[in-house]
């Protein structure tokens, strides 16, 4: 690697290389350098236009961990407050250290914590929901978490709820979709979802942050944030692409950057043009929310049923 170069920002030796800025950092200015730049792309893209408070939905990971702390700091300097929203999903051992660290996190910047019970609020846990359905693992509890995640960012008051999706996920949602033409999946990938499912709007001002400068933030700061590895997490081809992409983008600094930037300025636009049709949305009997394709119950209910055996696969 090349010899460490000078903090951008006070000229002291450098501790954290950006190469797709082409520049060096130090312990101290690198979360000061990131705070500012998720802040820049967060007005850029009217994250929080209007927002007074944010539920920040905190996992426990080194991205929702960071997610809080920068939000935190941008929310005093631009005027709206911070709630840190956790969900345990009932697995094991994983889901009390994660549930244990977004406490801490909460605790250090002195701001409100909710914790909600997947279990008791709707009767089921992500493992008994992976269990009775045949979907693959990750995708039955991303379907669980943004439903949940959306009622509660409700429940608690908020006008605005914040996820801490990174460049890499989204570059490697991007691809994926590219390559089975899922258009209408792609025409719904955005940084901004303004409220219609749910009262709030939901927001990824992470999405051109890479994933290794979440991981260097949360370093430098010393936050804590849960190791342990999800025990239902399934090895996807998913997985392989993004690996494939941070290769590419050693080659070519800026690359994933501009692979997402770019799909998020003039590739989603357009599709949302085309493919994103209000007129087809019906109303779930369960719950009243909106489905897709004008189902009768919507895809959450139907795996709660499911899962709490009111009905069988
Ligand atoms: P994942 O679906 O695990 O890639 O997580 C994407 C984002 O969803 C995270 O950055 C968090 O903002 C949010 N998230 C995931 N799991 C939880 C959880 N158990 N509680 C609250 N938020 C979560
Ligand atoms: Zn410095
Ligand atoms: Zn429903």
């Amino acid at each position: 690697m090349a010899k460490a170069g000078r903090c951008a920002i006070c000229g002291r030796p450098g501790t954290v290389r950006v190469p797709h800025a082409n520049a060096w950092f130090c312990d101290e200015h690198f979360p000061t350098w990131l705070e500012r730049r998720i802040r820049r792309v967060a007005e850029r893209y009217g994250m929080f236009e209007g927002s007074r408070r944010v539920a920040v939905a905190v996992s426990g990971g080194k991205d929702s961990v960071t997610l809080l702390h920068a939000l935190k700091a941008i929310g005093d300097e631009v005027g709206f407050e911070v709630v840190s929203l956790h969900l345990d999903l009932g697995i094991g051992e994983f889901s009390r250290a994660s549930a244990e660290v977004a406490r801490r996190n909460a605790e250090m910047l002195g701001v409100e914590s909710v914790v909600v019970d997947l279990k008791s609020k709707y009767g089921f846990t992500v493992p008994e929901a992976v269990r009775s359905t045949r979907r693959p693992a990750c995708s039955t509890c991303g379907l669980v978490k943004r439903y949940a995640l959306g009622e509660a960012a409700e429940d608690v008051g908020a006008d605005t709820l914040a996820t801490g999706h990174n460049l890499d996920d989204m570059a490697q949602f991007i691809a994926m979709g590219y390559q089975s033409g899922d258009v209408e999946e792609l025409a719904r990938l955005r940084p901004v979802v303004p409220a219609e499912h749910y009262a709030v709007k939901s927001v990824k001002p992470l999405f051109l942050v890479y994933e290794r400068e979440t991981a260097e933030y949360a370093r430098v700061k010393g936050l804590p944030t849960v190791s342990l590895k999800c025990p239902l997490k399934d090895a996807t081809s998913g997985w392989i692409v993004r690996e494939k992409m941070k290769e590419v983008e050693e080659a070519m600094p800026g690359f994933m950057m501009r692979f997402v930037q770019e799909f998020a300025e003039k590739i989603q636009p357009a599709l949302a043009e085309r493919y994103l049709r209000e007129g087809e949305v019906g109303r779930c009997r369960i719950c009243g929310r909106p489905t897709s394709k004008g189902r009768e119950i919507c895809s959450f209910c139907a795996v709660r049923m499911r899962a709490t055996g009111m009905a069988t696969a």
